[in-house]
């Protein structure tokens, strides 16, 4: 059986410097906010090459604080429009929602997969303030031209970066290509904690002072509150893991692409059509993405071969109960991509012969 994602292999070479880590925490006898925390906000800024970094609970927390903030500065207020994908998980848009902002939809390229910076500009209102770009199964958006988009009508632009940990344009990594960057680090993310964990990172001091009070009860100094908080702290012990991962997440990213380089070159079935990569680092291939018009005979053959695969995502954010109101909308390129996708196996840890076996059985399909 070829596991969609082995999480016990991914974490295994790691085990015992967790373990330390683990008996170092239970030694201080210091559970929340301490040490460990701000170690990897200040490695994981690092890492970005952003100025800030503040741990949160979860990558949805994460993006709503973003919105809480913005806010509480003045530059965001209810009821604003906030640019978001059509075809993107529900989170980026629950967190619109939860901050009381009004997303507005837009649809993808069909190629990429991430929102079309050409049908940004129709869809500007006078009540329009921001633009959240999702970097979708790990391939960055199109920043410069939504920045460029952004800058022209004065809005501010957030990375939903909750898939692209290592991510790069040039030098300028996910995390620091837009005023405030939402991080993941749910178990089966790139850099993955053994639990919830999220982070955000940005260059923007205000902001940055917003959202240290904002995650603790609104308190920068015990008991005197400031804001209207939440309790989305980064936890001690998800902090002292993900620090002992952060430095090998490079090499964890080029095993992926080595593996995506194979599934490119040598799965060759005019029924699937294979993810578009431009070969450079804009990529870190969270997910391998095809597109099959039966999904559903490809899923089975695949299944009774042994092989599994998920769907991300089965359902578009507007055809969701939970998103009533937007039902009668119709967005043809997300709809599409959202009956055709099938994420193929991929992990830094599948060996070659696996590898070489999924292609084998997709090339007799
Ligand atoms: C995982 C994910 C999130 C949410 O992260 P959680 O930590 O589960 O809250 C948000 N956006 C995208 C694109 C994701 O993949």
């Amino acid at each position: 059986m070829i596991k969609f994602l082995d999480l016990h292999k991914i974490n295994l070479p790691y085990q015992a410097a967790f373990q330390e880590k683990m008996q170092q925490v239970l030694n201080k006898g210091w559970f929340v906010l301490g040490d460990e925390v701000k170690a990897f906000e200040s490695n994981f800024a690092q890492y970005c090459g952003a100025k800030y970094c503040i741990g949160v609970g979860n990558g949805l927390d994460a993006m709503v604080l973003i919105f809480k903030a913005y806010i509480e500065l003045g530059k965001l207020q209810k009821g604003d429009e906030v640019i978001v994908p059509a075809n993107t998980y529900i989170a980026s848009i629950l967190a619109v929602l939860q901050a009381d902002l009004v997303p507005v939809l837009v649809e993808p390229k069909l190629e990429t997969y991430n929102l079309n910076p050409d049908l940004i500009a129709e869809k500007i209102t006078s009540k329009t303030k921001a633009i959240l770009a999702v970097h979708l199964y790990g391939q960055l958006a199109e920043m410069n031209k939504i920045n460029a988009i952004a800058k022209q009508h004065n809005l501010l632009v957030i990375e939903d970066s909750a898939q692209a940990h290592g991510a790069a344009m040039g030098e300028v990594k996910a995390g620091n290509l837009s005023n405030a960057a939402a991080f993941s680090f749910y178990p089966g993310k790139n850099l993955g904690s053994l639990g919830d964990a999220g982070a955000i990172t940005t260059n923007d001091d205000a902001l940055a002072k917003v959202l240290f009070a904002l995650r603790n009860y609104g308190s920068e100094q015990k008991y005197y509150n400031e804001f209207i908080g939440v309790n989305s702290r980064l936890d001690e012990l998800q902090a002292a893991f993900l620090t002992v991962k952060l430095p090998h997440l490079d090499k964890e990213n080029e095993a992926r692409k080595s593996i995506v380089k194979r599934y490119l070159t040598e799965i060759k079935n005019d029924k699937i059509t294979l993810p578009y990569w431009d070969g450079s680092d804009n990529h870190v291939f969270h997910l391998f993405v095809i597109r099959t018009e039966n999904r559903q005979a490809l899923q089975d053959y695949l299944k009774q071969n042994d092989i599994e695969t998920l769907i991300h995502y089965p359902v578009p954010p507007h055809q969701q109960k939970a998103l009533s109101q937007w039902n009668s909308l119709s967005f043809p390129i997300t709809e599409k991509i959202h009956q055709e996708v099938l994420s193929l196996p991929l992990s830094p840890v599948m060996t070659e012969e696996e590898v070489g076996y999924v292609i084998q059985i997709l090339n007799q399909y």
